[in-house]
């Protein structure tokens, strides 16, 4: 540790990136307990499909994994997403070796992330690109102001709401890329299909997906 970090940690003791309990040995971000019972320890995650596009889910959205990421989108905890970001790459490179060259993330309206002053699923992608040395891409723009998907209520209404929503403004930044697109949580899929297919779209040669956090489907 150097001077700087140990100044860092008697000012800010770091924190469980899961549970928020502090912690005595600033080791990998989460705490003893929180380790031992994270789901899908193993680091594989689970593959699902959404919209006929693969999906690596690297931890279940439940106990603490909802509780980080429910502090990481709502409390301004993005150093979170640095710990978080570690189980999303080793899911995503364990489910698709040598299957993206292009690491880009599902947006949230500028409005929105003008409020919060960052994107979690942005922040997400670009901790994770890191590990692989490259930088997070934003390829696609929200449009359109949809409700939030957590109040609609079937998965027609949900397909229908996102419809059109997002765009690739700059096509030539899809072109022959073969993307992971990056989302925190997964619930119906319906928006990460919506932006895998407009990516697909805008002449994408492939596209496969990962969250954080997968609900019960
Ligand atoms: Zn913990």
């Amino acid at each position: 540790m150097s001077a700087g970090e140990a100044i860092l940690n008697l000012l800010f003791p770091p924190k469980c990136a899961f549970c928020g309990a502090l912690m005595e040995e600033p080791a990998d971000g989460l705490c003893p307990a929180c380790r031992s019972s994270l789901p899908y320890p193993s680091g594989k995650g689970e593959l699902r499909t959404v919209g006929g596009f693969p999906c690596a889910v690297a931890l279940r959205y439940e106990a603490m994994v909802r509780q980080g990421v429910h502090a990481l989108k709502f409390h301004d905890h993005p150093q979170r997403a640095r710990v978080f970001a570690r189980y999303l790459a080793q899911a995503s490179a364990e489910q698709f070796p040598g299957g993206f060259d292009t690491v880009t993330f599902v947006p949230v309206s500028l409005w929105r992330n003008y409020r919060r002053g960052y994107d979690q699923a942005q922040l997400l992608a670009e901790e994770a690109a890191k590990l692989w040395g490259v930088s997070a891409v934003p390829v696609l723009r929200k449009i359109r102001n949809n409700r939030p998907q957590s109040t609609v209520k079937t998965s027609a209404e949900r397909r229908a709401n996102v419809l059109d929503a997002y765009t690739v403004p700059h096509p030539e930044l899809a072109k022959g890329r073969r993307f992971l697109l990056i989302d925190d949580v997964l619930t119906t899929g319906s928006t990460m299909a919506a932006c895998a297919r407009c990516l697909m779209d805008a002449g994408a040669e492939s596209v496969v997906c990962a969250v954080l956090a997968g609900a019960e489907k």
